[in-house]
């Protein structure tokens, strides 16, 4: 049994009470978290909404609504390169007021970090800048004239390359590579899936009985002046596949294989800068547009892709096998068409 008076016990613990109290009001939680160590909790500037005014010291009726003062749309300034910090050393923004207590710029005392909101804050940021940089579309007419130029011996030489290509097993039982053919004139290129025999045969793409129709069905546009005062044939729209060598048995391409050759492709749009993008098939539209899909779901829509427009409609490999594939084909030629021509 103590031999102290417990009221004198009672009192000590309410000083130390008293004591404990003051002390939070004076440090703020935040601070007694990070232990007292004098540890910045200050984020970096990347993650700092705008600088706080007085008025942030009092807690404003309502929250401000920072979401349009959180990434500038205009001319953003350079976002700085201190190191990212981890997970555990992100915490919320804050502000050392006159009083002591640290707030958050809605004047409220600072929580313990939640590392999921600063990372969705985080995130936000390159979607926005996304938005920023989403180039203007390429152009038509006489402004195609300088990128036709500029196309053709970069063509050739990523024609070349692939010629000489080894990165695939595909190296083994091609005959020769298909790079490509036709050029930027008009701006439209047709993206295919892969040779087939005679495309492999001959090293050019689409000359087989679907590269027969292909050629028809832009005959057929040109015919039909779907695009009045642009001429529309093989040597002026631009015909490449996803593949450049052909697969054995015409199987399917492989996931390696594509991520090993689309390369070529993507550097290829890069300089042809087409104004539409037309994907025959599953695997160009599913390269392109990024999502799997059917060509009925994914066909009737249009898409972008850097400084093209994009369309998807069935391989004419598919109008061969089935016929009514055809009629759904020529609507989305007048798709194709009413794009290229609208801002
Ligand atoms: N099928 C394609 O996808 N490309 C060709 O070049 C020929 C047939």
């Amino acid at each position: 049994m103590s031999d102290q008076d417990p009221r004198g016990e009672l009192a000590a613990v309410a000083r130390g009470v008293r004591r404990y109290l003051e002390r939070q009001e004076t440090f703020g939680l935040g601070e007694l978290l990070a232990g007292g160590t004098g540890a910045s909790l200050v984020p970096p500037a990347h993650t700092l909404p705008p600088t706080p005014t007085a008025s942030a010291q009092k807690p404003p009726a309502s929250a401000p609504d920072l979401s349009s003062s959180w990434e500038p749309i205009g001319d953003a300034p350079p976002r700085p390169t201190e190191p990212r910090l981890g997970p555990s050393e992100r915490v919320a923004p804050a502000v050392r007021t006159a009083h002591g207590p640290e707030v958050d710029l809605f004047g409220q005392a600072i929580a313990p970090a939640r590392p999921d909101i600063v990372e969705e804050l985080e995130t936000s940021a390159p979607l926005a800048s996304v938005r920023l940089e989403e180039p203007s579309l390429n152009p038509i007419g006489a402004a195609r004239e300088p990128i036709l130029s500029a196309s053709l011996p970069v063509i050739e030489t990523i024609a070349a390359e692939v010629r000489a290509c080894r990165q695939c097993g595909l190296c083994e039982t091609r005959t020769q590579a298909v790079p490509g053919v036709g050029s930027a004139s008009s701006g439209i290129v047709f993206v295919g899936e892969a040779p087939g025999a005679e495309e492999d045969r001959r090293g050019e793409p689409f000359v087989g009985r679907a590269g027969e129709l292909l050629t028809r069905i832009i005959q057929a546009m040109d015919e039909a002046a779907l695009i009045p005062g642009v001429k529309l044939d093989r040597q002026t729209v631009y015909i490449c596949n996803v593949l450049k060598c052909r697969p054995p048995e015409n199987r399917n391409p492989l996931p390696h294989e594509i991520q090993t050759c689309s390369p070529y492709l993507e550097r290829q749009l890069e300089v042809l800068k087409p104004r539409i993008i037309c994907c025959l098939g599953k695997f160009a539209a599913e390269l392109l547009v990024g999502v799997k899909g059917t060509i009925g779901g994914l066909r009737g829509r249009t898409y972008r892709y850097r400084g093209a427009k994009l369309i998807v409609t069935y391989h004419p490999a598919a109008c061969l096998r089935n016929p009514a594939y055809k009629r759904p084909v020529w609507e989305d030629m007048q798709l194709l068409a009413r794009e290229y021509l609208a801002d």
